[in-house]
Order: C-alpha cells, then structure tokens, then sequence
C-alpha cells in the first residue's frame, strides 16, 4: 500500500495546469465544470474530492460549476438521496446557484441525438438476449463478433427505436447500440449500448420513459447542452473517454466538452463505494447512512467533523492521476487541526471514579475559572463548580503505579486542573476488590493550580463536581474495519470490526455542556474532541467522539515514517 503524502505545492495540480494553458492559448471563453452524482446513495469522502476539484476550480477561475444528477437508472434512484446530495454539497461549503441539473432534463434531446445516430447508420437495434450478447464481445485478447442484427435498415431501426419507446417490448428484449467497431482494442467501442427497455417510474419523469439512456450515452451529451468545458472524472472512466468523444464527434452537439480523469480517492480502513455502503446500511451492519462510523458526509457531520476540515484533507492529499491509498490518520490529522482552532475546552469523565476531599468543607462549594479556548482568547473565560466529591478518570489511579506513571496512587500528589493540589490518602475497595472511592486531602493554599512555596506535581488530571456534573452518554469510534483493505478477502462483512462503537453510559460532564448545541465540537479536556449527537436532549445528554487526541499522523511523519 502507498501512502500519498501532500503534494509539493498545494492548489497545483496536472489538471490546473492543462486549464492555464488552454488559457493561455485562448481556447475557453469560460471555465465550467460540473459534479455528477448519481441519486443511489449518500455522497461520500471520496465525492468530497470531486466536489472540492470541480467546485474548487470552477471558484478559482471566475467559471461556474453545477450540480448534476446523473439519474439514468430509475430502478434505483430516490428523491431521499437527491435531497442528501444537495444538503451535503452545501454543507461542504460549494453553490451551484441556478446551476441544478438533471440528466432526465434531457431525455428528450437524447432520444432525438439517438434517432440521429440511426439515420446516419451509427447506431442500431439489436435483439440479443444480454448473455449471448456478453459472449459476442470479445475479450481483452480476443475481438467481438457482429451481431445478427447489426446489418437492419435505417427504416426499420427506427421503427423498432420508436416501439421500444411507445412500452412495445417486455424489459431486456432489445437495446440500442451504436455502430462502431467489433474489433476495436478498446472494449468500449464495441458497439456499446445506448438505450435500454426499463418499464420504472423515475422519480422526475413518472412514467414518460419506457427506454433510458446509459451513462455512455447521457454523461458527455449532457456536459454538451450544459456547455461544461472540463468534464473531469475518476480514472475508471479513462477506457470510456474514446466513445465519450466518439458520441461528441458524431453528434450535432452545442459545444465539445473535454473529459480528464483523475485518481480516485481511497483511504484504508474504509470503504469507499456506493454498492458497498447501500448494503451496511441495508443489512443493517450500521444505523444509517449517517451512522457516525460511516464515510459519508452525513455521517462525518454527525460526528463532528468540520466541512473545513474535509477540504483541508482533500487539498492536502491533492489531485494526481496515480491511484493510491491514503492513510485514515491524514484525515484524523486535518480534524484535528481544524477544531484546535475553534473548538472550547470543557471536562468530561468517561469512566468515572469518586474521590472525597476529607479536608474540604461540608457542603460548601466554590466556582473556579477556567479557558474556554487557549487557542483563542476571545473564546473567553468560565466558572466551573468544584465541591468536597468529584469525579475523576479511573484510569488516572492506579494503586501501584508502574515507573512513568505521574497521575494518581496513594501518596501521590497532583494537580486538578483549573483547582487544587490534592493527595491521595486512601483508596476505598469493594468486596470483589475494585478500587470504588479515593480519600484525598487538598491544599487550600493551591488554589487555581500553583503552590506559593514552588513545589511541582508531574500530573494534571482534569474533573468534575460530582454534585454538579451532569450524566451522559458517551459513543467512542474506531474504525468500521479491522483491516486496511476491507473486502480484499472476498467478504466484507467479516472484515467488520467488532469494537468500532463503545458506548459508555456512566459519564459525567461539566454543567456547561448540559446545553450542548447538536454538532457543534468540544475538546473534553485530555480526550479528544466530541459533539452532541442528533439523538442528545438536554435532559438526556450523548457525545460523539469526533476524534481523540492523539496524532499518529503528524508523529509518523515528523519521524520520516
Ligand atoms: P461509487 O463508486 O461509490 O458507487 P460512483 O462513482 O458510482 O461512486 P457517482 O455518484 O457516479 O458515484 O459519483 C459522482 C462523481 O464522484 C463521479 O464523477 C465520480 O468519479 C466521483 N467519485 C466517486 N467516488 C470517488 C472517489 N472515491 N474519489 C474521487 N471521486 C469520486
Ligand atoms: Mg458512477
């Protein structure tokens, strides 16, 4: 596996290069690009890269970019992800203004291009059952064989055209093909299919259509009529740019539009296909599409990514035409540094163990200030409740502490942060023998987190008020995978991983988080950053993690890894 490190200049790129150039020799009047999903799923982070290009591009160069549904395929397209689509393409930050388009606008301009192809004897009828059709085509090696029917006049061509259109034939009786070449290298060109006989309701155009165009055949006249010059799409449509431009070339089309392609996205650990993401979710492997282990933008903002954050991402793993892998820390590491910036610091204690300051005052309380952002002064300050009982992080004692360990164990003194030296005098055990309360002892002379006489303490554990602090429900993510190249083994499913959700259900939060605006992020203090799920209720608190703090990403590559 490669991993694709960020390239040398950032923003530049093969394809930005090929534009400036095309500029430079005066052969565009205007830039315009387009983003054309197809409404059979939820977009994902790899769509982001293709958004980010084709928006970011249209942006760069005073052009225009639009929004395309690529909706050829009735049988499994929804009005659900049309509208997914429009509010992910938005949230990641891009307009397409009055630019909203779909291929079904369009029917009736294919069929009559179609009808063109026929009268020019480039295209034709072909009643081959599907499977016999398959074995005429050849192979890699081997050439196709002509059809039978490849030879039918114009006229009756265009009368089985018409009939196939009129509902005359039962789904797969017949299609329409153009007429290129049996024996071309290129698999594609071997009369490839136009038109097929679907009897389905498309979501736009009812029960207009009983014949659908393929996405051969939409895709390049489409860009035509919409005047896009730059058709930019993901290597795997390279082998269809011959007949993109053959249908370009033979065709009375508007303008001519050129495709470029580019890699696809790819991260490890992830699955990144539509086919594969439609089954998650259908099995039920997952909530939803926006089940916050998913790679969906929907999911991504669930869990408390930032859009910014994702075109970061996108612009630092940048635009080549080598396939690669990227590695999921690179994208953990944009998270990161994006909600550095802007997210407040609150305390939150997943795993809580009580501690009962023995020499702090009966029922008395006090409030201690604390930063809401040291990133970001303006972020302000704010009072937090500290008591004779608190909570703190289980995993901050531990009764004989290995050499290394600086935070808690008896006789042991740290800080709490934003609070007091405190000191462990005991520890409290149940009958199974788990450590269940720590006695401690503070120094009220310590106030805000200093000793007057200079003395250090090595750990600084963060805390609530246990009297204060508000129960919440805390989901923690690993991946959905548990190995780098989910399916490589030939079942996705069992490649699952079976701890990609940890849900801990005894938490406890500082009160400022008990009014927790749905998305926005926090950093729990020495967690990692978190939001408030879609399902979290004032009264019935739940955190996302967005992502923890460690950075394996900037660790490995500081260290040349
Ligand atoms: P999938 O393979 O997930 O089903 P798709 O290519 O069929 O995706 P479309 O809706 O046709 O999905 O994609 C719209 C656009 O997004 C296309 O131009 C496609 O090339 C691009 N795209 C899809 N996946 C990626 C990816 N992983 N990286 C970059 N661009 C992508
Ligand atoms: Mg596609």
């Amino acid at each position: 596996m490669t991993t694709e490190t960020a390239t040398a200049e950032p923003g530049r790129d093969f394809l930005r290069d090929i534009i400036d150039s095309d500029i430079a020799a005066g052969r565009n009047s205007e830039i315009v690009t387009r983003f054309p999903p197809e409404p059979n799923g939820y977009l994902h982070i790899g769509h982001a890269k293709a958004i980010c290009l084709n928006f970011g591009i249209a942006e760069e160069y005073g052009g225009r970019c639009h929004l395309r549904f690529d909706d050829t395929n009735p049988t499994k397209e929804e009005q659900e992800y049309i509208d997914a689509i429009e509010r992910d393409v938005r949230w990641l930050g891009f307009d397409w203004g009055s630019h909203l388009h779909y291929a079904s606008d369009y029917f009736e301009q294919l069929y009559e291009w179609a009808e063109h192809l026929i009268n020019a004897g480039k295209a034709y009828v072909d009643d081959l059952p599907a499977e016999k059709m398959r074995m005429m085509r050849g192979s890699l090696t081997e050439p196709g064989r002509n059809s039978p029917y490849r030879d039918r006049s114009i006229a009756e061509n265009r009368d089985l055209f018409r009939r196939m259109r009129d509902g005359e034939f039962p789904n797969g009786a017949r299609v329409l093909r153009a007429k290129i070449d049996m024996a071309a290298g290129n698999m594609n060109l071997r009369d490839p299919v136009l038109y097929r006989i679907l009897h389905a309701e498309h979501p736009r155009t009812g029960a207009k259509w009983r014949i659908y165009p393929t996405y051969d055949f939409a895709h390049g006249q489409s860009d035509a009529i919409e005047r896009v010059t730059y058709s930019l799409c993901t290597l795997e449509f390279e082998d269809h740019r011959p007949l993109y431009d053959w249908l370009i070339a033979n065709l009375p089309v508007p303008s001519r539009p050129r495709q470029y392609e580019f890699a696809r996205l790819n991260l490890n650990y992830t699955v990144l296909s539509k086919r594969f993401l439609t089954q998650l979710v259908s099995h039920g492997r997952v909530s939803g599409w926006d089940d916050p282990r998913m790679p969906t933008l929907a999911a991504l903002r669930r869990r408390g990514v930032p859009p910014a954050a994702i075109r970061d991402f996108v612009r630092s793993v940048g635009v080549a035409r080598a396939n690669s892998t990227v590695d999921i820390a690179m994208l953990e590491h944009a998270v990161r540094e994006s909600l550095n910036r802007t997210a407040q610091r609150r305390m939150a204690v997943l795993r809580p163990l009580r501690v009962v300051i023995e020499n702090y005052p009966q029922d008395a309380t006090e409030e201690l200030e604390a930063i809401n952002n040291p990133e970001d002064p303006a972020c302000g300050k704010r009072r937090i409740p500290f008591g004779r009982e608190l909570y703190i992080e289980k995993e901050d004692f531990i009764e004989r502490p290995p050499k290394g360990f600086y935070r808690l164990s008896p006789g042991r003194e740290v800080r709490l942060r934003y609070g007091y030296f405190v000191t462990c005098r005991d520890a409290v055990k149940n009958a199974a023998g788990e450590v269940t309360r720590l006695i401690c002892t503070y120094d009220p002379a310590t106030r805000g987190g200093n000793a007057p006489d200079g003395r250090k303490v090595r750990g600084t554990l963060h805390w609530v008020s246990a009297a204060h602090a508000e129960p919440a429900e805390i989901r923690l993510y690993n991946p959905l995978f548990s190995r780098p190249d989910p399916g490589a083994g030939g079942d996705l499913f069992a490649d699952l991983n079976p701890s990609s959700i940890e849900i801990l259900t005894e938490s406890r939060v500082e009160p400022a988080l008990a009014d927790a605006v749905r998305g926005e992020a926090v950093q729990f203090e020495r967690q990692g950053y978190f939001c408030a799920d879609l399902d979290s209720a004032p009264n019935q608190l739940i955190f996302n993690r967005t992502v923890g703090l460690r950075d394996s990403w900037a660790k490995a590559r500081a260290s040349g890894g």
